[in-house]
């Protein structure tokens, strides 16, 4: 196998020493620069907390198998996991109605949990003040990691099977060559390698910067005390560190607990962000390094903690009694959205980072990465955890900086799905921004970019709204950062016409003489079409599962202009265009990502015609530009790429030309669409419109988890066109047993969001990916994975905020199945 190193033997670097040993990889060396006992990274003070439960199916499931895992390392009949139930308490009402969203996420996701009244939290937790708890979400299989007697013992277990640990070995300098790690210097010598991982935790810039990664983390400080003996739980506990009661969160405080023998140990979020400078971090020799001396450990300011220790005598009236004894400032890493860094570098081939992960998640993580290495794919999807996830912008340091602290104020806070960050913003903004301001955009961000969501200048139709097109009233949740207007939008995209910023969307070209066949070998789309020619279609992985969706034009012989997903999908076609030039110089192939330099709108509606027609001498009729095809027009004297597609499911144009033009074009489109009823409508209507039209979202309704066919999206794989990227593993014909399926609601009126849990013959059957009203047939629709047998016309239930809300399976698309109006 190849000769793999790992940097750091803190609890991810042990993991995948183990995840690797077990998968028959021989050639494995971790280098760890402090001593083994105890390396003095995160894990060495980690108070071991597992909550599992989280938003994301992915860390969840790698919270899951963290805990399996940890329950099977045993060593004298004692496992490195104590499986005592973990107890998120609610103190506001706010709080109460988002443990019961949690508890969705539990469900959906397959950890068994339920909602308690303040006299079960008491039963449960018998030191809690009963009347300041108004309910808890109570999950049996959470717990506490033992993590450092967990790293010894995989670091005994690996070691068996051939692992080489070497402590007291801090790595200096990573060697590469044509592009690809070649050796780690360290202070006693170079370890040749084929592979080196990065588990170096909160160092993990500094790893980065050896072979010129940013790595975009942040190392921030966080609270943990310890108090003086409690008398209650004298004599309950093993000392020093048993526990029988769960672990305890009080959220609305920024706080969490579990019991060290006698003694209670607090952590608090509560505290300003402590941002650390690795430079100046304290250096012990292997011989000064203790428990209380290591470099994550810095000193307690008690002031910092002083409303934490009064909130928690307040929650856990028996601590009025007891002082804090030992307090510390311990360093972990934040990111930008909070997510892992997992993967390889874009630019050096075989440096991977396994970094910015918790305890919690740490053997799923590692896992995922011996996948990686191993089988060339994770099991588990990644799209939220890949190191190359984020836009040039979201890297700098000051945005990293900014975004990851604001992510520790933030953690514990009640967040809507939509809600955007206050800061930083306007970091990107399309050409059309001044006139998006001036019809009164609302934004939401992604991706750095500023998205309207509506126009409040949109919001006088909503009195010539039809009745039938009039929204139902929504719940306080589902309203937030949504309007009615959303409505009027797509009423007017439906029946007259709209102007939608496309910009966003990230879009490659691929030139040269092999960009044929690097996009045939990579996509499942037949590519080598005439020029003019636009296909929907798939990249895959090797495995048959989907890594994205993609729409490439052929502009010439040698020229596709394509829409990705993601910088994930930029880095993966530059890299493999980079391979593919390197192997054969005379199918040379370059990838550039023009979206910055170009604008795009989409032009969508029965009248898009009208419109066009009077800025423009070109032919748009259906005989001259189909379908999926693409043309070079002139626009009001422009320069645009016109191509017939639409994600609403309406006649007409994606029209793309550079930055400099886009508000010209704009403009020009606009004042011609007013006799027409022309408005510029947002992202609330368009999804609510994709959605009608049955249109899929990476990352929502399929990821790498998910097969083509099982996703709906069968037609977007030409099997028949020679190999691709996947084409072997599609060759055998898998039945998984579920299907994603479009669900309408059956009261007409009650909207979800996503990631709900779904009901089917009584039981958790699936999960909601994505979910709108659907203003066109007045009703809200919910995609959602379900078994296979959960069939066109089958009653299920979604559980939103703990009410079950009756859905049915309906075909699809629910509007203009026959695709008349995108024909038109
Ligand atoms: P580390 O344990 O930091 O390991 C990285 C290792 O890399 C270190 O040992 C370091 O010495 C080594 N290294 C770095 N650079 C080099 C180099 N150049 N050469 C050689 N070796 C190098 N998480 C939970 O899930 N639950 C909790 O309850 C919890 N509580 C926490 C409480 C506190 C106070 C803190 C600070 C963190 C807490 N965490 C918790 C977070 C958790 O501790 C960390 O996320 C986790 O331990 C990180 O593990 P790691 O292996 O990635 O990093």
């Amino acid at each position: 196998s190849p000769r793999v190193v790992i940097i750091g033997a803190g609890i991810v670097g042990a993991n995948l020493a183990d995840e690797l040993a077990t998968r028959g990889w021989n050639n494995v060396t971790v280098l760890e620069q402090g001593p083994l006992h105890l390396a003095g990274g995160s894990t060495s003070h980690a108070p071991g907390l597992v909550f599992q439960t989280n938003a994301s199916k992915t860390m969840t499931e790698f919270a899951s198998y963290t805990v399996d895992k940890l329950l099977s390392l045993t060593k004298d009949g004692q496992s490195c996991f104590w499986q005592l139930g973990g107890l998120e308490v609610a103190t506001t009402e706010e709080r109460l109605e988002d443990l019961k969203r949690k508890l969705g996420y539990a469900t959906s996701w397959g950890v068994e949990g339920r909602l308690i009244d303040p006299d079960e939290c008491e039963k449960h937790y018998p030191l809690l003040d009963r009347d300041r708890v108004l309910g808890a979400l109570y999950v049996p299989s959470d717990g506490l990691a033992q993590a450092a007697r967990a790293v010894q013992l995989l670091i005994e277990r690996a070691s068996d099977a051939g692992v080489v640990f070497r402590g007291s070995t801090a790595v200096t300098g990573i060697r590469e060559e044509g592009g690809r790690v070649t050796a780690v210097e360290t202070n006693d010598g170079e370890v040749p390698a084929d592979i080196v991982v990065s588990c170096a935790g909160f160092w993990g810039p500094k790893v980065g910067a050896m072979v010129g990664m940013d790595v975009p983390l942040l190392p921030l400080a966080h609270q943990y005390v310890k108090t003086t003996p409690v008398p209650e739980l004298k004599g309950r506990n093993e000392l020093p560190n048993g526990a029988r009661l769960p672990i305890l969160r009080h959220q609305d405080a920024d706080l969490y607990y579990r019991e060290h023998g006698e003694r209670i140990g607090i952590g608090s979020y509560a505290h300003r962000p402590m941002p650390v400078d690795l430079d100046e971090l304290p250096v012990f020799t292997a011989e000064q390094m203790s428990e209380h001396r290591m470099p994550s450990r810095l000193d307690f300011t008690p002031e910092d903690f002083a409303p934490s220790w009064e909130e928690s005598q307040r929650l856990l009236p028996m601590l009025r009694g007891a002082r804090i004894e030992d307090g510390f400032n311990g360093i972990f890493s934040f990111t930008p959205d909070g997510g892992p860094l997992i993967g390889e570098s874009p630019d050096v081939k075989g440096f991977y980072l396994a970094e910015a992960v918790w305890v919690t998640h740490s053997a799923g993580v590692a896992k995922a990465v011996a996948e990686l290495l191993v089988e060339g794919r994770s099991r588990t999807d990644l799209h939220e955890c890949e190191a190359t996830r984020f836009e040039d912008v979201q890297r700098s340091e000051a945005y990293v900086s900014e975004t990851s602290q604001q992510n520790f104020v933030e953690i514990y806070d009640v967040l809507h799905p939509l809600q955007p960050k206050d800061s930083p913003r306007n970091l990107r903004t399309s050409p059309f921004f001044p006139r998006q301001q001036e019809l009164g955009a609302f934004f939401l961000e992604s991706g750095g970019w500023e998205r309207p969501h509506w126009y409040e200048a949109n919001a006088g139709l909503l009195a010539e709204l039809p009745p039938a097109w009039q929204p139902p009233e929504r719940d306080s949740w589902s309203a937030r950062f949504h309007s009615p207007i959303a409505a009027a939008e797509a009423w007017k995209t439906r029946t007259a016409v709209a102007l939608y910023d496309m910009t966003p969307l990230k879009r490659v070209e691929v030139s040269g003489p092999g960009a044929l066949d690097l996009l045939q070998r990579l996509s499942t789309g037949q590519i080598n079409k005439k020029p003019g020619a636009v296909t929907y279609c798939l990249l895959l992985d090797e495995a048959g599962g989907v890594r994205s969706d993609i729409t490439v034009a052929r502009i010439g012989a040698e020229l596709f202009q394509a829409g990705i997903n993601n910088n994930v999908d930029f880095e993966y076609l530059r890299r493999e265009a980079a391979d593919q030039s390197a192997a054969d110089p005379a199918r040379w192939v370059q990838v550039h990502d023009i979206t910055a330099g170009t604008a795009c709108i989409g032009l969508w509606g029965p009248l898009a015609r009208e419109v066009i027609s009077k800025v423009s001498d070109d032919d748009f009729s259906n005989a001259s530009l189909k379908y999926f095809r693409t043309a070079q027009v002139r626009i009001a004297g422009l320069s645009v790429t016109a191509m017939r597609l639409s994600y609403v499911g309406e006649l007409g144009w994606e029209l793309y030309t550079t930055a400099d033009q886009g508000l010209k074009l704009w403009d020009a489109l606009f004042e011609a669409g007013q006799e027409h009823g022309i408005i510029a409508a947002g992202r609330a209507a368009f999804n609510s419109m994709r959605l009608e039209k049955g249109y899929r979202l990476f990352g929502h309704e399929m990821t790498s988890e998910h097969r083509p066919e099982e996703a709906g999206l069968g037609f977007a794989v030409k099997a028949d066109k020679g190999p691709f990227v996947g084409s072997e593993a599609l060759a055998v014909p898998q039945e998984s047993g579920r299907r994603l399926r479009c669900l309408t609601i059956d009261d007409g009126r009650s909207v979800v969001l996503g990631k709900e849990p779904v009901y089917f013959q009584s039981r958790p059957a699936g999960y909601v990916t994505s979910a709108a009203f659907g203003h066109t047939i007045g009703k809200p629709i919910a995609y959602a994975w379900l078994p296979a047998d959960a069939a066109e016309g089958e009653k299920v239930e979604i559980e939103y905020f703990g009410r079950r809300v009756a859905a049915t399976v309906t075909a699809e698309p629910l509007v203009d199945p026959g695709m008349e109006r995108l024909r038109g």
